[in-house]
């Protein structure tokens, strides 16, 4: 494995940081085309709390997150544009070449990095995405979450992992850089199911790994199943320790992005330890200090 950061020190030469944004877009788990609602642990801002307003436009938003980060990063730092909340290929490929293409203009940032569904990448998208990334380097993030259908139709992914795999094939043959996303802690997967996952990715051609644990957010139907007391939530320890397992099965040429997420205290419940973001990156440099 790779750590993010030197990845980005080999390809970019210093420190990259994410300047979220915000698009126009909502996601086919939520507009009725595959539910209603959203996956049952997707906040109501669909991942996106860090980002300015999508009604901003993207230049505003890039300055706005750069003038949030810029008092905690060293000022050598480079900005990825990072298209975070809902699915940000979920829009017709005009308006998207538009936001991609005025990201791209920015004078701070160096690269873009786009968070969406496998089921959302039609050929028009595609094209986009890979002209796109001839001009500036592109993220592509893709929410697997698990490789297991039952489990993903129980939280109401709404596409079958056949579809990870056709929409890596064919993101890989364009030669983008690919970043699968992987809960641990799932309603109905133990450390096995989670491990799964993460050989699945590696062995569908996933270029990184974003790892996060289940959080259960304010809002969701998750929410509900824990207040019954009906889903549970991993500990720290337990959950560092399918980490750790789960990093001994990543091949050496596979960048880790995050081995924990971002969650955001406004909408959290639980876990309460990733709260404590001080606390859990103190573990973390203990912890994996030999692999970081
Ligand atoms: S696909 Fe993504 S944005 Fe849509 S509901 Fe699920 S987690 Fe939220």
């Amino acid at each position: 494995m790779i750590t993010a950061a030197a990845h980005y020190r080999d390809r970019f030469g210093h420190k990259m940081y994410k300047a979220a944004i915000s698009l126009e877009v909502t996601c086919p788990n939520r507009d009725g085309t595959k539910g209603t609602g959203g996956c049952a642990f997707c906040s109501a801002e669909g991942s996106g709390e860090f980002a300015s307003s999508c009604r901003l436009p993207v230049t505003e938003q890039i300055d706005d997150a750069i003038r949030r980060l810029s008092q905690k990063v060293p000022a050598d730092t480079g900005y990825i544009a990072y298209f975070q909340s809902f699915t940000s290929t979920y829009c017709d490929a005009d308006y998207l070449r538009e936001k991609l293409e005025e990201a791209a203009a920015h004078p701070k940032v160096e690269a873009l990095s786009v968070a969406t569904r496998p089921d959302c990448l039609p050929d028009d998208i595609l094209n986009v995405l890979a002209q796109v990334s001839e001009r500036i380097p592109l993220y592509l993030e893709l929410g697997l979450q698990t490789c297991d259908d039952e489990v993903a139709a129980s939280f109401g992914r709404g596409y079958e992992t056949r579809v990870y795999d056709e929409a890596v094939k064919a993101l890989k043959e364009l030669d983008i850089n690919v970043i699968t996303h992987i809960i641990f802690g799932l309603p109905g997967e133990d450390k096995d199911m989670m491990l799964r996952s993460v050989k699945h990715a590696v062995k569908a051609g996933t270029d990184g790994l974003k790892f996060t644990c289940l959080y259960i957010n304010k809002g969701t139907r998750y929410e509900q199943l824990y207040n019954a007391g009906k889903i549970a939530v991993l500990e720290q320890l337990e959950y560092f320790d399918i980490v750790s397992d789960a990093l001994a099965l990543v091949p050496e040429n596979v960048v880790i992005h995050r081995l924990t997420g971002d969650g955001a205290k406004k909408v959290l419940i639980a876990p309460l330890w990733t709260a404590n973001k001080r606390q859990v990156v103190n573990y973390i440099n203990r912890r994996f200090k030999d692999l970081l």
